[in-house]
């Protein structure tokens, strides 16, 4: 009889922690390096890179969840029957992964019944939008309140700023009056899409007026970071369209005969009760078992503990009421190891074509645990942020199988990734962030956005509910926050 597998004990848990716990705080000490996308001139994608995209923008139409945990990774596999649209996501139920499920179908059914009734490429599209705008709506409606506050905020400026520019500043008016409805929140699907499609208008008209003056000329830097980042975010979806619809003419097939299955999000694994006491000192102890290494590494640590390590230690470990194993993972462990999986392959596997593409891009941990299984799958890029709710996955063997030792060999490889940053960080004393992890603009240096609950939440803080309403048409009510922070936007 086969021996159990190989559990993570609670003092194993532990130890994976310790370092990521260690890093996350540490980072918060250390000068910080913003991770820039690369702004270069794009070039064109190959046929490869127009597949890797149409898989992860499927992943990005189906995360509707407003959480900032929440992920869903997709991978197309086939057998000799049908193509697989695999999925998994974060933390979603199964009735949440029911509707993804669904949603998945509907996009693919768009295409197929486009082609089979010979609907013309623009309605195909606009009809695919709609689905999306539709299925992601509460972040559509989010983006959307949050441009036409950062455009009001920058109308301000303007004002004074642009007074011979009048183009710019009509482009401006537009942004801040595309909503045609007093609120968003209760309008009908009607409403709602003529005001998504009035946004993009108005992105559009607007960034055309900014080419005349592409770094911002007036108003705060940060009001451009964070208006540019909403119209990335809302473009995303209209990208993911055409890019689906494009996948259609490419690999029709995938269109015609497909499954989509859902692999369920990891059992939430609760954090182990009981006072433990985190300090750089003990953490550093354990990361190395050369006792020289350890006093050298010691004394580093040392100097960061006036600018509170070891307070920032606590709070991070204290952070994470529950672990999860991020979708990426789920969807390659699932066909690593589960029976279903053994008859399918990855679609033009053979090529390499080999993806998993989630809708952010992946995060430090992720990235690691590929790289530490030796995997060939690709991933997207990674915006090297850390997570303490990451969660390894667990084995599939007893201890002295192949797979229990593959296993273990991965969990220590992994391990010693994370120890090695952290050495690293207190060697350089250097991490590297990226502040949005969803977007596609990289806004260093700037403050934090206002968190979704400062917009829905009018009972805290000091906070004041404000109509946007400049110029005409703008009746959206978005709260402002007097006091979020420093350098925070101070109500008129
Ligand atoms: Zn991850």
């Amino acid at each position: 009889m086969p021996g159990a597998n190989v559990e993570q004990t609670v003092k194993s848990l532990q130890r994976l922690r310790e370092p990521i716990i260690f890093c996350k705080a540490l980072s918060r000490s250390c000068e910080t390096t913003s991770v820039r996308t690369d702004s270069s001139v794009p070039t064109p994608l190959s046929e490869h890179e127009l597949f890797q995209k149409f898989v992860y923008k499927i992943a990005l139409v189906c995360d509707n969840q407003l959480s900032p945990d929440s992920i869903t990774a997709v991978s197309v596999m086939e057998d000799d029957d049908v193509y697989w649209f695999l999925f998994a996501c974060n933390k979603v139920t199964h009735e949440g992964g029911s509707l993804v499920a669904e949603h998945i179908i509907s996009l693919l059914r768009v295409v197929r019944d486009g082609a089979s009734q010979d609907v013309s490429s623009t309605v195909m599209r606009h009809k695919m939008l709609e689905r999306i705008l539709l299925f992601n709506r509460p972040n559509v409606q989010r983006y959307i309140k949050w441009m036409i506050y950062w455009a009001s905020d920058l109308w301000d400026a303007a004002d004074q700023a642009l007074g011979k520019d009048a183009q710019l500043r009509e482009r401006i008016c537009k942004v801040v009056s595309c909503v045609y409805i007093s609120d968003l929140d209760q309008s009908t699907d009607e409403e709602y899409l003529e005001s998504c499609f009035a946004s993009f208008r108005a992105m559009g008209l607007f960034l055309k007026g900014l080419k005349t003056f592409p770094s911002g000329p007036f108003g705060k830097k940060s009001s451009w970071g964070e208006l540019k980042h909403c119209f990335s975010r809302l473009h995303a979806y209209r990208d993911a369209a055409n890019c689906i619809a494009d996948a259609a003419t490419r690999w029709p097939n995938l269109f015609e005969h497909f499954k989509v299955h859902h692999v369920p999000s990891s059992r939430p694994k609760s954090l182990p009760t009981g006072k433990r006491s985190y300090t750089s000192h003990d953490i550093v102890g354990r990361m190395s078992n050369d006792s020289s290494e350890i006093r050298v590494l010691r004394e580093k640590a040392a100097s960061f503990l006036r600018c509170g390590l070891d307070e920032a230690i606590e709070q991070e470990a204290k952070k994470a009421k529950s672990l999860n194993v991020h979708c990426e993972v789920l969807l390659e462990d699932w066909i690593a190891h589960s029976p279903e999986a053994k008859r399918l392959s990855f679609f033009r596997g053979g090529q390499g074509w080999k993806y998993i593409g989630a809708s952010k891009p992946t995060c430090r941990l992720c990235k690691y645990y590929f790289a530490a299984k030796r995997s060939d799958i690709a991933l997207r890029p990674s915006h090297e942020n850390l997570y303490t709710n990451w969660l390894f996955p667990e084995s599939h063997g007893s201890k002295n199988t192949p797979q229990g030792r593959q296993w273990q060999t991965t969990l220590n490889s992994f391990m010693q990734m994370i120890r090695d940053d952290a050495i690293r960080m207190l060697n350089e004393r250097t991490a590297h962030w990226k502040k949005h992890d969803s977007n596609t603009y990289a806004t260093p240096s700037v403050r934090s956005i206002p968190s979704e609950a400062a917009l829905i939440a009018p009972g805290y803080g000091r906070k004041q509910r404000v109509l946007v309403s400049l110029p005409s048409r703008a009746k959206v009510a978005v709260i402002k926050e007097e006091d979020m922070e420093e350098g925070g936007v101070k109500l008129k």
